[in-house]
């Protein structure tokens, strides 16, 4: 197999907790080696969303796993989530369903709508860089890289106001982190966690250009631990 042919197909696993660049790294290395985004974290604020819209309760494991099973999730060629046919941005990352998408991306129903989506992605062969939480422990276990980026809580929060304009909101935005890094990594079904194979790749301290930078050299250099 060509070496353009291999990374063509390639699949590549970014985990780690809210804020550590996940999302803005992953798609930027999706654009460098001509490879698919999928943002696993907007299917659950998907469904969040939807739950919230339509009374459905975030607590009702049943409930949010019978809506999981019914929207119809797609992304466009950018990369961002449309729901039933309608665009998911802005509103899946507003305060309301961040505050809630814990608690329903923890119900093991919901989990079991959404994986073999993502997985399916995968299956039409194209290659793919994927993030979220348990992307190389559960959802490709056997992704040809897996890097697993964290960053200090505070760290996270600095970037998360500085990213919304909000320094003021600092405190706020660190609560919210902590509150989300220990209910993801608490949960029974796929808890955040790095896989043994992946690649710790601390982001403190370092621009997205340079995680970018770092993950290419490993990409391109065949390496996968
Ligand atoms: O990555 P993002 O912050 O958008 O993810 C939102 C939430 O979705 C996470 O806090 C987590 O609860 C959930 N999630 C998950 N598994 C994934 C991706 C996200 O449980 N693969």
């Amino acid at each position: 197999m060509s070496t353009l042919h291999a990374l063509a197909t390639m699949i590549i696993a970014i985990d780690g907790p809210a804020g550590s660049g996940k999302s803005t790294v992953a798609r930027r290395l999706a654009a460098e080696l001509g490879l698919t985004f999928l943002d696993t974290g907007a299917m659950y604020r998907a469904v969040t969303l939807a739950a919230l819209e339509r009374d459905v309760e975030p607590m009702d494991e049943h409930a949010c796993g019978e809506l999981a099973q019914s929207l119809r999730l797609v992304f466009d060629v950018d990369g961002r989530i449309r729901i039933d046919g309608k665009p998911g941005e802005p509103a899946i990352r507003s305060d309301e369903v961040t505050r809630w998408v814990s608690a329903v991306s923890a119900h093991p129903r919901v989990r079991a709508a959404i994986v073999p989506q993502q997985r399916s992605q995968a299956g039409r062969g194209l290659g793919i860089v994927a993030e979220g939480r348990d992307i190389g422990t559960v959802v490709f276990p056997s992704a040809d890289v897996k890097f697993y980026l964290t960053a200090s809580a505070e760290e996270r929060a600095r970037r998360r106001a500085l990213e919304r304009g909000e320094p003021e909101r600092f405190h706020e935005f660190l609560a919210d982190i902590q509150r989300r890094d220990h209910h993801d990594s608490t949960r029974h079904d796929s808890p955040l966690k790095q896989a043994d194979d992946a690649i710790l790749v601390d982001t403190d301290g370092t621009d997205a250009d340079g995680v970018v930078a770092k993950l290419l050299e490993v990409v391109r250099g065949g390496r996968s631990g």
